[in-house]
Formats: structure tokens, sequence, C-alpha cells
């Protein structure tokens, strides 16, 4: 998408902190960490938010979950733990119209509103 920021992420014309990538899959740190260690995993395929994912994508929403799985480990927060997080709509609180998995991890992580 022309004006998407994560798009323009993705083809390089906004700089990034890279965490991983793949052909379908990128993963970058966010410009305002809400936590020592605060990722996005984002499909280089403009989905524009949760409710946007059709059938035939729901292959790729598993591979960013295997994704985020494969960065905890290398990056060694996996045993101590870490939260995902996908906001999505206006009471969602979602900013960015591209989908995009929160990954936080590397303290305590507070304000449960769930559990
Ligand atoms: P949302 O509120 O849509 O769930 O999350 C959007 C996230 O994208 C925010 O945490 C924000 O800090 C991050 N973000 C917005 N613009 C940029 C950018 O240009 N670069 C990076 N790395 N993160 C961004
Ligand atoms: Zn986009």
């Amino acid at each position: 998408m022309e004006d998407c920021v994560f798009c323009k992420i993705i083809k390089g014309e906004i700089p990034s902190n890279k965490v991983y990538e793949d052909e379908e899959i990128l993963a970058f740190k966010d410009i305002e960490p809400a936590a020592p260690i605060h990722i996005l995993v984002i499909p280089k395929k403009h989905i524009s938010s949760l409710i946007e994912v059709k059938e035939n994508e729901i292959e790729l929403i598993g591979k960013i979950y295997k994704t985020i799985n494969k960065i905890a480990k290398e990056q060694g927060f996996a045993e101590k733990g870490f939260r995902v997080i996908v906001n999505c709509g206006e009471d969602g609180g979602q900013e960015v119209g591209h989908l995009h998995f929160h990954l936080l991890a590397g303290k305590k992580l507070g304000e449960k509103i769930i559990g």
C-alpha cells in the first residue's frame, strides 16, 4: 500500500532495526518500546488488520507465530516468557493499518487485562 508506514519499512523506504526477515515475514524493533524487548512481527503482504485476514492467509498467520517462537528462542527470552498482542480496530487501539504482532519481553509485564 502506497502510504502504509509498515509497507515502506518492508520496501526499505523507512529504515528499521530488523530482527528477522524471510520472503513472507519481517520482524523489527518498535520505535517506541513498551518493554526492554519490543519487536513487531508483520506479514510482508499488506493485510490491514486481523479482521481482514482471509481464509487463504491463515497459514501465513501460523508462520508468524512460528517466527515469534523462533525469535524468542534465538534472543534468549523463551524461558523467561513474553507476551504477544494484536490490537485490532479503534477500540483495540490499532494505530497502524497493517497487521502486526507486538512481541514484548525482557521484564515481568504488568497490567494484565486478562488472567
Ligand atoms: P498499534 O498501536 O497500531 O498496535 O502499534 C503500532 C506500533 O508501531 C506502535 O507501537 C509504534 O511505536 C510502532 N511504530 C509506528 N511507526 C513506526 C516506525 O516508523 N518504525 C517502527 N519501528 N515502529 C513504528
Ligand atoms: Zn502495509
